[in-house]
């Protein structure tokens, strides 16, 4: 049996090493940081994830999905704060489906105990510094500056965004690599619990303050508080450039955000001392080396955080590789060749929706005419149900792949500008003339998706 190094010991990389292990890999990771579980890395700051049916797959197959479900937080639909100082909670599915508020810091955690009970050895601050891409080898870099060469047998990248692995397998010929950051940034704020320990707002939603060209959003915490980001352009105003000085944080957040000023009475000390973070967006192929390495995670494909499906389909190449496994034994030469071809597809596609709902939350769904379509859409979803699903329940509650999402998106931003243009949909519904049409556009619709 190969031995497996992973660089990387977190999400992606922790799931990857409890399935290897339950295959019968032995499994060394060499992890950048120190262990999360004894240092006090970002104590008292809690962030989180939004988790959904892809990652559960991947939680499940390791093992962990039980324990997570424990900790997670249903939202099973977004609660926007308009600009006008209305508010209206939007379900996300028809059936009540829910995305799950996680801690990433636990779950990494209970991952990583999780992968050390199956006996994968995790050796904490060790920096991979290079890769030698034909010979295997990789270079370490300890705490005290001490460096160690290691020949791998099998060797995993799940080193994130800004991957040792990947910008070696960058240099290598007839590779394709790309990246590009979008031009806001974020800044991670927060809503205490009330004094009585409780949530100062609804806890079951994922709140959105959509201000057209930014926004900012909650995420609840078991604790009571809500992890809020501010997603914000760089430079122009208003942004992180023109808002700056305790006076013009105050009047910013005052005028656009005056229901959340209340709630956050640390405002003023998280704005000026919480870092502003770069959106990274990145596209490398090929992912692998022979039989010999490969990319997984953010380490393949970077994206946006905008569908909160970074992690997810980070934990969906896990369980794709895993079943990989099922079904090809140990024929490395194999799997990592047909890992990479079904991947690479849903990858762009994920990073294409996640650029897409960037707009979406922000801009558009303070827009009616766009509140008008979801409702119109949900409706749909009812009467033609198994005909039509929402790319938002195709990609957050099913494992549809990511590809056949993007595909589908585009066809019903078609049907729906066809519906649209027939008149007011929720008044013609029940007459036979708007109907025989909307079943002809259906009919098209569907012959369409078929083509995907
Ligand atoms: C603001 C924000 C919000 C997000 N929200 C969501 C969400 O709601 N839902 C969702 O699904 N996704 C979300 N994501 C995306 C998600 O965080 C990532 O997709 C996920 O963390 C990827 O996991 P990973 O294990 O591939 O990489 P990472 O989590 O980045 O882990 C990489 C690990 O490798 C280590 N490492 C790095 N370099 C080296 C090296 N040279 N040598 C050794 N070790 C190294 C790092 O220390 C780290 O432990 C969000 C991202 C951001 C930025």
């Amino acid at each position: 049996m190969r031995k497996v190094t992973i660089l990387g010991a977190g999400l992606v990389g922790s799931v990857l090493s409890i399935l290897l292990r339950k295959r019968g890999y032995e499994v060394d990771i060499y992890e950048r940081r120190a262990d999360l579980r004894t240092a006090a890395i970002g104590a008292g700051r809690s962030i989180n994830l939004a988790m959904s049916t892809r990652g559960w797959k991947a939680l499940e197959l390791a093992g962990l999905r039980a324990e997570i479900e424990k900790i997670a937080i249903p939202m099973p639909g977004r609660f926007l704060h308009q600009e006008d100082g209305t508010s209206a909670f939007q379900a996300y599915g028809k059936n009540g489906e829910a995305i799950y508020s996680v801690s990433r810091g636990e779950l990494n955690k209970k991952l990583m105990d999780l992968a050390e009970q199956n006996g994968v050895r995790i050796h904490f601050n060790q920096a991979c510094t290079k890769v030698d891409i034909p010979q295997n080898t990789i270079e370490l870099k300890a705490e005290d500056g001490s460096t160690q060469s290691i020949k791998c047998d099998l060797l995993f990248g799940a080193d994130g965004a800004f991957s040792a692995l990947r910008t070696h397998m960058s240099y290598q010929d007839r590779t394709d690599f790309q990246q590009f950051y979008i031009n806001s940034g974020y800044k991670e704020l927060c809503i205490p619990p009330d004094a009585a320990g409780n949530f100062q707002m609804e806890k079951n939603a994922l709140h959105i303050w959509p201000r057209h060209n930014y926004m900012m959003i909650g995420l609840p915490n078991n604790d009571g508080s809500f992890t809020c980001t501010l997603f914000f352009p760089f430079e122009g105003s208003p942004s992180f450039d023109s808002v700056k000085t305790k006076e013009e944080v105050m009047a910013f957040f005052k005028e656009q955000f005056p229901d959340a000023v209340p709630l956050m009475p640390t405002l003023l000390e998280d704005y000026t001392q919480n870092p502003v973070s770069s959106l990274i967006t990145t596209k490398i192929y090929p992912w692998s080396h022979k039989d010999q390495s490969c990319l997984i995670g953010d380490a393949a494909h970077a994206i946006v955080p905008f569908y909160g499906q970074g992690m997810n389909a980070g934990f969906e190449d896990c369980s794709v590789l895993d079943e990989l496994m099922e079904q090809y034994g140990t024929d490395w030469a194999t799997i990592l060749p047909e890992f990479q071809k079904s991947r690479k597809p849903n990858a762009d596609a994920v990073a294409e929706l996640a650029l897409k709902n960037f707009i979406e939350m922000r801009d558009k769904v303070a827009d009616p005419k766009f509140l008008e379509r979801k409702k119109i859409e949900k409706d749909l979803g009812v009467r033609y149900a198994g005909v039509f699903n929402s790319v938002y329940e195709m990609v957050s509650f099913s494992h549809t792949p990511y590809a056949y999402a993007m595909g589908a998106m585009e066809a019903q931003d078609w049907l729906l500008q066809e519906i649209m243009q027939q008149g007011d949909y929720f008044s013609n519904i029940e007459t036979a003339a708007f109907k025989t049409t909307l079943d002809e556009l259906l009919a098209a619709y569907a012959a369409r998706v078929k083509e995907l």
